[in-house]
């Protein structure tokens, strides 16, 4: 397979069928723009296994992702996407940057879901933008916007059944899109516990990278229990 893009965490290889590719989930870590960064057994597997359970049960919901399905160890097959270079964030409960930015208390529970848009750039840290940003710099038209808006917060509503079912309050997660070959906009790139805040529903126990960010203990154990609680299955190399 030929290496298309490695990033921190993911690595993406070319298929032998034209359009679709594999993601890669790496044990690789990494936390404050890489300047922290740990190689974790089995986290990359974890990752795979939840993100591919969460993509399809967006699809159940009628949401439309660029998964195809898990092969083995930690590699999804996907469809091959034009990616934006924005990200969505979706806020239930203010935490991170929110709380640095309005001085918000860590927590409080949000009026409505709050969508937020911000510009994929390792170099300018990924600042926050809004719509005339997007627009004006050629990044995502007004339209684009409003369609990663909406799908988001239909990804909201099926997540936070989901992770409510098991005891987990959905704090806040990080969405890319992009687009297939005939310009729909699709959800791409992960759902996992890298890129959210889980908290457990009656300890508030950190169940997320936030574990990994401020040395909480051990990453994978706790996305172990992720894991276990949805339901899916992963198998771990000892
Ligand atoms: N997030 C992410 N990648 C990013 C930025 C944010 O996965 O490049 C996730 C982060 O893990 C959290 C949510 O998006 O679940 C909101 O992040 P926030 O803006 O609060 O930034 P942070 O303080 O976590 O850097």
């Amino acid at each position: 397979m030929k290496a298309l893009y490695e990033g921190k965490c993911k690595e993406l290889f070319s298929t032998e069928i034209n359009g679709e590719l594999i993601q890669l989930f790496k044990d690789d870590t990494t936390a404050f723009d890489g300047k922290k960064h740990e190689v974790l057994a089995n986290k990359g597997v974890l990752n795979c296994a939840i993100s591919s359970f969460i993509f399809e049960k967006l699809h159940q919901s009628d949401i439309a992702t660029h998964y195809i399905r898990r092969e083995k160890n930690a590699e999804m097959r996907v469809h091959h996407l034009n990616m934006m270079p924005v990200e969505i964030v979706v806020r239930n409960v203010a935490a991170g940057s929110i709380c640095r930015r309005l001085g918000l208390k860590e927590g409080s529970v949000l009026p409505r879901p709050l969508t937020e848009l911000f510009y994929k750039s390792d170099e300018l840290g990924d600042p926050l933008i809004n719509e005339e940003h997007a627009d004006m710099f050629g990044w995502a038209n007004k339209e684009d916007v409003a369609t990663m808006f909406k799908i988001a917060l239909n990804v909201n509503q099926a997540l936070c059944k989901l992770f409510n079912n098991v005891g987990i309050q959905l704090i806040d997660y990080k969405l890319e899109f992009g687009k297939t070959k005939d310009g729909s906009i699709v959800l791409g790139d992960e759902i996992t516990p890298d890129a959210c805040r889980l908290w457990d529903q009656i300890t508030g126990k950190k169940l997320d990278k936030d574990v990994f960010r401020q040395d909480l203990g051990g990453l994978t154990e706790v996305y172990h229990e992720v894991a276990s609680r949805l339901g899916v299955t992963v198998e771990m190399s000892s």
